[in-house]
């Protein structure tokens, strides 16, 4: 176990309600504290409370990302303010909804961006040939790489390398076999 999470809020599907989400949240924070553990935060349609829950552990986080990022330019900007790396998924693969969050891709820094699949959801729309299966997989995230360093004007290779040192930064991870890992996946 490297990280504390996913944890955080979602009024957009409010499974629990948004003082039982809150409450939950505020336990993992402080459990993410005493173990000083990084945390995998989610975080939708609650960005207001989200960043004033968070904000009185910064001091005592290690690191965090706030995953599958989809929030406006503010939102993007108050999170980097925070500290926090952004996980960026699929979703920018969208013609319809990611078309906001693609002009964001330039104003994350390189050395806090991370990128991810969502697997097994969030299959990426432009994906060609699509997948027979709507399952999206982890082999797809070079996929998503080569979206997102288009949208950047980068080399895939190097976004993919920096995006690994960025994960294994975060989560404390070994550096030796991700190296072989992205010359296998390019
Ligand atoms: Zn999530």
């Amino acid at each position: 176990m490297v990280a504390i999470g996913e944890c955080g809020l979602d009024f957009y599907r409010n499974i629990a309600s948004p003082e039982q989400q809150a409450f939950a949240f505020s336990a993992q924070l402080e459990l993410a504290a005493e173990l000083s553990m990084p945390l995998f935060l989610h975080c939708r349609d609650a960005h207001d409370r989200f960043i004033s829950l968070l904000t009185p552990w910064l001091p005592s986080l290690p690191g965090a990302v706030v995953h599958c990022f989809t929030g406006t330019r503010d939102e993007l900007e108050a999170c980097l303010h925070a500290g926090l790396y952004v996980g960026i998924t699929g979703w920018v693969c969208d013609e319809r909804r990611g078309v906001a969050l693609r002009e964001l891709m330039p104003l994350i820094p390189a050395d806090r961006l991370l990128l991810e699949t969502d697997a097994p959801y969030l299959l990426p729309r432009d994906l060609r040939p699509r997948p027979t299966s709507r399952r999206n997989e982890p082999c797809f995230l070079p996929h998503i790489v080569q979206q997102v360093a288009g949208l950047r004007g980068e080399d895939s290779h190097a976004l993919a390398k920096q995006c690994d040192r960025n994960a294994r930064r975060l989560f404390r991870l070994e550096e030796s076999v991700a190296e072989q890992g992205i010359t296998q996946s390019f």
